[in-house]
């Protein structure tokens, strides 16, 4: 988190009922339809992304209905579960953790669905626990192949604003997001984007709870309508300064470039170490590689010792793995993840890879010669 947008949050309690952030809202919402890439519509939630997860589906589908999920990581299981404790019949397609999406089965699935009842297709853009970013655009063309109705949905909690993602272009109908990860504000504000075809199927719907409804928050009359309630007053400020810094002064294709090239700059600096030593990243194609956040493996206890070394003597926090093996399994302590969304340059991803290299020197654990070479050399430009 930029220390601007924690300053902008610094505020005394603002006038909710006229004023400076009533008139913020429409460039605001401007704003998050620019990030999503979206000309439709935005619901904002006071919630975390696992509301915008419950929100996405109680306006687009009614109990007993279908939804296909894709799964590859614990947050498409975690999406699914959503919709299993909504009464939803949740067909779970899982390509396991160390594979991206395999599109002719899911096009061959979709094609067996003649009377149409997969009403949604339920997806992660990046599952955050594997560091897997998949194919939408791929996706989006098996489903027309397949000449097939249902709605897609996507989790790009751990994307927006950090890998690119084109919610018009690329056909998505909803896109779930949260505020903390590549939008850089604390945790506190779910985000909702609906293409005019979500909208339409809610209004098929004989109920909606109406906290989750997504249209009056999408169309207000009244500033409250926004939030179903209070405000988040100090998240908006925050989110304002955030979407000041992507949006208006670096520009969302060059965020996405920096978050590019850092992710490069880890990639070069794992490659190197794997040539002599036990680490290996996660997902071995480069292209199915998240921009926000690199999984690694480096063996059981090794992965929680170099994560706890690095925590106690030099201040650096590692992502635990999560969802590779589950917790209690002696083998959970072999993986780490290293993250890099958001409010990240070259001297904190340098800062930290060295601290990595650092932490394996004093463990003593094996690993290649030339990591933070090759990371500089992709920091310079110059790979
Ligand atoms: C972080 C994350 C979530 C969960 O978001 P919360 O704000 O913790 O509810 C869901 N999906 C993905 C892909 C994530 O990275």
């Amino acid at each position: 988190m930029p220390d601007r947008v924690l300053n902008a949050m610094h505020q005394p309690a603002p006038n909710i009922y006229t004023g400076a952030l009533l008139d913020m809202m429409d460039g605001l919402v401007a704003d998050l339809k620019a990030v999503a890439r979206t000309r439709h519509h935005v619901a904002i939630y006071v919630s975390n992304g696992h509301g915008g997860w419950e929100a996405s589906l109680v306006n687009t589908t009614a109990p007993g209905e279908k939804v296909l999920v894709l799964v590859n990581g614990m947050f498409g299981q975690g999406w699914a579960n959503h919709a299993a404790g909504l009464g939803l019949d949740v067909e779970i397609m899982d390509f396991g953790k160390n594979a991206g999406w395999d599109l002719a089965r899911i096009e061959m699935r979709l094609r067996d669905d003649p009377k149409g009842e997969i009403r949604n297709i339920l997806c992660a853009h990046v599952d955050t626990s594997t560091s897997y970013k998949n194919d939408v655009v791929g996706l989006r063309k098996a489903i027309d192949e397949a000449g097939h109705d249902a709605l897609l949905l996507c989790d790009c909690i751990a994307s927006m604003g950090c890998d690119r993602f084109e919610m018009d272009a690329w056909g998505v109908d909803v896109a779930v997001t949260a505020c903390q990860k590549g939008l850089m504000v604390p945790p506190g504000v779910g985000l909702v984007f609906f293409s005019d075809r979500a909208a339409e199927r809610q209004k098929n719907l004989k109920q909606v709870s109406p906290y989750w409804n997504w249209v009056p928050r999408a169309n207000p009359e009244g500033f409250y309508q926004f939030f179903n309630g209070t405000a988040p007053t100090h998240h908006l400020l925050g989110l304002r300064e955030a979407l000041n810094m992507i949006i208006h002064e670096e520009g969302i294709e060059n965020v996405w470039k920096r978050h590019e090239r850092l992710a490069r700059a880890v990639w070069a600096a794992c490659d190197a170490w794997a040539t002599g030593g036990p680490l290996e990243m996660h997902v071995p194609n480069p292209d199915q590689r998240s921009h926000a956040v690199t999984g690694v493996s480096i063996g059981a206890p090794t992965g929680t010792a170099l994560r706890d070394w690095l925590t106690e003597n030099l201040g650096v926090t590692l992502g635990i793995g999560l969802g590779i093996v589950p917790a209690g399994d002696p083998e959970w302590h072999g993986h780490f993840r290293i993250g890099h969304m958001g409010h990240v340059n070259a001297h904190m991803v340098l800062g930290t890879l060295g601290a990595i290299e650092t932490g394996m020197q004093a463990l003593n654990i094996p690993h290649g010669p030339g990591a933070l070479a090759a990371a500089s050399k992709v920091c310079a430009g110059r790979l």
